[in-house]
């Protein structure tokens, strides 16, 4: 498959994939296409935004059989944009059986042309015991290896599984990156993300893209707003989901702070072609099918919305910042975020070194590598002067100055990213773990200057944190 990176931010990417149906740039969501009721039409997807839909194989496969044979189907869908389809693991998930084999739904989809195919992997929900999920996922590769060998010239999508188990997921991903294919996508995550267990999902996703550097990677499933800038900074590319006409039928309202109903909604906070036409009031009077499809329809243009927001972050690095914001919609979204700092190694492998700004948002920006990263180069910096001076007050002269979340800054650096072109609350208004950071930095880099002395200007609310200092120091108040 011809795939290539262009843009690139903390764990996210927009990437450019290349079918023989067009082109695709991620990230995006394939909005799900039931064949037999398509609730608005697949062609219409364009007009929100999407660039290729995602269908179910062995509806169709039941539904339309040798005819979908002939048509292929994206006649059958009436569509010319790459077309997803899914396999019946959904269905295996919902029903505990479906009527086909692997190797059958695996051909069928072949037969229909589908740009990217599925095999029939084995959907091991949530919280499963570890020997379920272990024998569930020995079928999944076996089916992945038999997928393989018969997929002809569609693209493959492996799909990763493994339940709530990290080390089973770590497996299942260093298996199917064996077996080779063109996207892998983490599957079974549905019922999570319905209870809000987003910490789960983040780990999952992290666990995943610790064995999958750079390959493709799918959400199967995820296609709420509220949570796309979280899991694209953890590394997801594509998503899917009938999010969009199934929270319509039940009267709900997406936003990226979360689900409305419709019943408690005075105003529309949307400027979308249907919200800026019509009042809730009106909306509410409407017909069960004429309102289902105009929250459908909003629905679709708020997640293309967000999608677009996301890129636009990426492009110019701000995506940290993005997320920050985005995660305050929810305490578990906030509980999922906050695990990055058990993966600093990956993200600090990823995440560009230089950006134009960094502005603080909250506890989390403490988590960004490059806080991190700024105290490595600090020990790069050769100080020659056998006295330093360290102030908390940029009106006197100095050899380093200190600074909320990133501590010691050379007066050489005050103008270079990223302690430079920060913006930072001041000292006396900011939370108390950016001032210990800041500490926590200074020290190990005065422990790295060993046999120097220095003299420290402190100033305010700096004076209570900057308190047994190593090496030989004479503190100023002032
Ligand atoms: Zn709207």
């Amino acid at each position: 498959m011809d795939f290539e990176i262009t843009a690139k931010d903390v764990l996210g990417r927009i990437c450019r994939i290349e079918t023989p149906h067009g082109r695709i740039e991620t990230p995006t969501v394939l909005p799900v296409i039931n064949p037999n009721i398509p609730f608005i039409s697949p062609s219409k997807m364009r007009d929100f935004g999407a660039q290729a839909v995602i269908t179910n194989a062995y509806i169709i496969f039941r539904s339309f059989g040798e005819e979908a044979i002939e048509k292929g189907v994206h006649k059958l869908l009436d569509v010319d944009f790459p077309i997803m389809t899914d396999s019946g693991s959904y269905q295996l998930m919902l029903y505990g059986d479906v009527e086909v084999s692997n190797r059958e739904i695996i051909e069928f989809q072949r037969k229909i042309n589908s740009d990217f195919i599925v095999p029939l992997d084995i959907p091991t929900p949530p919280d499963a015991d570890f020997e379920t999920a272990r024998k569930d996922l020995e079928i999944t590769i076996e089916r992945e290896k038999e997928a393989k060998e018969i997929k002809g010239e569609s693209f493959l999508v492996l799909p990763i599984q493994g339940s709530t188990h990290a080390e089973l997921r770590r497996e299942s991903a260093k298996k199917a990156k064996e077996i080779g294919g063109d996207v892998y996508a983490i599957g079974a995550v549905v019922p999570l993300m319905d209870a809000y267990r987003f910490r789960d999902l983040a780990r999952i996703i992290l666990e995943v893209r610790s064995v999958l550097r750079v390959e493709p990677l799918h959400l199967f499933g995820c296609g709420h707003p509220m949570v796309f800038a979280l899991a694209v900074a953890l590394g997801c590319d594509l998503f899917d989901s009938a999010a969009y006409a199934l929270y319509a039928k039940d009267d709900r309202y997406l936003t990226v702070y979360g689900t409305k109903n419709l019943s408690e909604l005075q105003y529309f906070p949307c400027n979308c072609p249907n919200c800026t036409k019509m009042e809730p009031d009106e909306v509410r009077e409407l017909e069960k099918r004429e309102r289902e499809i105009f929250l459908a329809e909003h629905n679709l243009y708020v997640t293309f919305s967000e999608i677009r927001t996301i890129k636009n972050a990426i492009k110019e690095n701000s995506l940290f910042e993005l997320v920050e914001k985005r995660i305050r919609a929810h305490p578990n979204l906030l509980s999922a975020w906050r695990q990055i700092k058990d993966y600093s190694k990956i993200l600090e492998n990823s995440d560009p070194s230089i950006k134009r700004k960094f502005l603080y948002c909250g506890l989390e920006t403490l988590m960004r590598p490059a806080v991190k990263r700024h105290l490595d180069s600090l020990k790069q910096i050769n100080f020659e002067k056998d006295t330093i001076v360290i102030s908390t007050d940029f009106g006197i002269i100095a050899d380093l100055y200190l600074r909320p979340v990133f501590g010691p800054v050379p007066s050489e650096l005050l103008e270079s990213y990223p302690a430079g072109h920060a913006e930072i609350p001041d000292a006396d208004i900011i939370e108390k773990e950016a001032l210990e950071t800041a500490v926590e930095n200074l020290k190990e880099l005065m422990r790295n200057l060993q046999g120097k002395r220095f003299v420290i200007y402190l100033s305010g609310r700096w004076k209570e944190f900057l308190k047994d200092l190593p090496g030989e120091c004479e503190y100023v108040l002032h």
